[in-house]
């Protein structure tokens, strides 16, 4: 009950946020394109011990042990696998707002895009969707309905109508989402090389890092820009829905994950 009443005035305080916040999303929007220098990153340095707390608060969401169960079926493989990413001095190849995981460039990416024996996933965080999108904000749906008003306007309508029915659509909640979705995918799929292109915050791609080396798997995590959360506080909030800002993709980076949208829809056609 105490939870449930905290919670409550959290939303209220969100809310009030939100007021305040639709006049500066518009500015945002107005300054976006030009916002590659002007993004405060959330993290300065990522240290090891960030690296495993990152991990612990994962594991904490796995209350159904969809993690554990995972790791468990090849302990060894996994351990190994953990443990190199975590000498690693950085997890991934970072170039600008691109993070590359057991792949070393954009040009690795498209020649992947062209396997057909390869799943895509498109993961796009919450806070990418206007605070008025159809299938509410912090949920895992998205319409995307062509004849929809505010869809016509949301800034990932335009990928995500282009996702070709061979690939998959994630849309991310929360940092541990994404984790079990790609466990489940890589799962399902055995015969498959499963990619993944989600798009999130610098935050969550550091907290995600260790544990998308743990499951083996190669795919580009591209960083928001916009209103990101800035410390891990704020983090902590956005994982519970409480985000009152938009977020957005850097310069170009937009047309980057349309070329390869426009690969696999080729391929498929
Ligand atoms: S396309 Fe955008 S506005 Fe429409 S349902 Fe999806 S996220 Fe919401």
């Amino acid at each position: 009950m105490a939870n449930m009443e905290k919670f409550s005035s959290l939303r209220k305080i969100t809310e009030l946020k939100d007021k305040k916040s639709r006049k500066s999303d518009k500015l945002s929007d107005l300054k976006k394109k030009n916002s590659i220098n002007a993004n405060i990153k959330p993290i300065k340095k990522v240290t090891r011990f960030f690296r495993f707390k990152s991990l612990v608060y994962l594991l904490k969401q796995d209350k159904k042990l969809i993690l554990w169960n995972f790791f468990l079926k090849r302990p060894f493989f996994h351990s190994f696998k953990l443990i190199k990413s975590y000498l690693k001095k950085a997890p991934y190849i970072q170039k600008e707002d691109l993070f590359f995981f057991n792949i070393n460039s954009f040009n690795d990416l498209t020649k992947k895009a062209k396997d057909k024996n390869s799943i895509f996933v498109f993961g796009y965080s919450y806070c990418m969707k206007p605070k008025d999108c159809p299938s509410k904000r912090f949920t895992k749906d998205c319409i995307h309905d062509k004849d929809n008003e505010i869809c016509q306007k949301c800034e990932i309508f335009h990928q995500i109508s282009k996702i070709p029915a061979n690939d998959i659509l994630l849309i991310i909640p929360d940092a541990y989402y994404i984790g079990i979705k790609l466990a489940e995918i890589i799962e399902k799929n055995p015969k498959k090389e499963i990619i993944y292109i989600i798009i999130t915050c610098n935050m969550c791609i550091n907290m995600f890092s260790d544990l998308s080396n743990m499951l083996n798997i190669k795919g580009l995590s591209i960083e928001l820009s916009g209103r990101v959360c800035r410390n891990y506080k704020s983090f902590l909030f956005a994982e519970k829905g409480i985000k009152s800002g938009i977020t957005n993709l850097y310069n170009n980076t937009d047309e980057k994950i349309l070329d390869i949208l426009k690969i696999r829809e080729d391929i498929f056609s």
